[in-house]
Formats: C-alpha cells, structure tokens, sequence
C-alpha cells in the first residue's frame, strides 16, 4: 500500500475533534485541489510502501483505539483499504476514513468524514488539472451511497457566502440533514483561521450546523505528521 505517513495525535476536525487517534495518510488522490495542505500525498505523492499486514501492525503499536484512515484519497487503493479496514475493524478499532467523496467501496467503518469540494478548492482556470478537477469534484451518486449506508459528517471548507450558496444547494438537491453538516474555516495560520470564525460560528448558528475548529493549526501550526 502506498502512504506518505502514520503518526500519533489528536482528532483536530470534526465531530471527533480532540480524540486521541492514530492517522494513517495514503498517498495518491485524483483531485487536485489549489489549496491542498497535504502536496505530498496528492500532487507530489511519496511512494512510501506497506503491507497491509505491516499497516495493521503499526497502528496497533500506539495503544490507541481509535484509527484515521486520510490521504491523500484512501479509496484511491479501494483493495487494499478493503482489507486494511477489515483487519482493523476485527481488532476493535474504531475507524473514520477522511474521503473527498468522489469514489465508493463498501468497506467497514465507524465513520465516513467527507469533505466534498467547493468551486472555491478549484485550480486556475488555464491549469491543465482544472477540467478534471472541476468535473470530479462533486459526485452526488457516491455521496449518496456513503450517506445511506454509513454514519457520516460532510465537513466543507468555508471562505466566502457564495460557498454557502453551494453547500445550501447541495443539501437540498440531495436532502442532507443540517446536523451532518460541518463548516471550517480555510487556513493553515491561526490568524487566518481566526479571522472567520465569528462569521462561521453565525452561520452555523442560523442553518443548525456543526462548526469545526482545526485544532492541529491551532496547537501545531502548518507542520506534517502531528
Ligand atoms: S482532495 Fe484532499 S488530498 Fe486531494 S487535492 Fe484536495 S485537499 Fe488535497
């Protein structure tokens, strides 16, 4: 399996924030999005390997109950996150899988964390990567599929109203509840996560949904593998 990286730390995201969690971060993904905070994994990807049977290992090592299977795009390797996912579930594990939402496989998990992207991930628009991007980025038919069989979250990076607009339609266009919904703020600085908080706290406040602080910008800064 290809990875760029497993560490031990805290949940920094989403409904489980603050949850002493193992991450494991596979590498590869097909979107590519102009803000990407993980390019080693995405658009210059780290041919890291391990087995299955290595990855399980590794993990188990820390003593955690909790797994983080993130990339990257872990469904880009659906075999083999099939299997890792099996292996996990049968120690116990309690496993979330951090996916942009644009490829399904029925694999076992406690949690689908979802981030669909928003125009606002677009590369510019002569980049040789922005026709594909712009035409994988949302795929209602997987999102309906993770929705119906999994407990989900969809967590969508906020910047501007007009990014609300898309996630408004969206929910309607395919009835998600508000209370699945997760809005956090863009940034890799605590200045610039600062800066949108009140306004996305309000909003969240209005329409029901969960806000998300990023708690890894917030202790660690911009740093990999904390
Ligand atoms: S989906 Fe995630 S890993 Fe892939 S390019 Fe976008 S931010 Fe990076």
């Amino acid at each position: 399996m290809k990875y760029s990286e497993i560490f031990y730390s805290i949940q920094g995201e989403g409904q489980l924030v603050g949850l002493p969690s193992v991450f494991f971060r596979t590498s590869y993904c097909n979107l590519r999005c102009i803000w990407c905070d993980t390019p080693y994994t995405s658009w210059q990807p780290e041919d890291k390997d391990i087995s299955v049977e290595d990855a399980v290992t590794a993990i188990l090592a820390y003593n955690c109950p909790q797994v983080v299977i993130t990339g990257g795009e872990p469904f880009m390797q659906a075999k083999e996150l099939t299997r890792l996912c099996q292996q996990l579930g049968q120690q116990g594990q309690h496993i979330t899988i951090e996916t942009n939402g644009t490829l399904f496989e029925p694999v076992e998990a406690d949690l689908l964390s979802i981030s669909p992207k928003l125009a606002n991930s677009n590369p510019d628009a002569n980049n040789h990567h922005f026709p594909l991007h712009q035409r994988l980025r949302i795929n209602q038919p997987v999102l309906r599929q993770f929705l119906d069989q999994y407990n989900c979250q969809l967590k969508f990076v906020v910047e501007t109203e007009r990014d609300l607009v898309e996630i408004q339609q969206l929910q309607q266009e395919m009835q998600i509840p508000s209370s699945t919904i997760v809005l956090m703020p863009p940034g890799i600085t605590r200045d610039q996560i600062q800066g949108k908080q009140n306004w996305m706290v309000e909003i969240c406040k209005q329409q029901g949904y969960r806000y998300s602080p990023r708690l890894q910008v917030d202790i660690w800064g911009d740093q990999r593998g904390i």
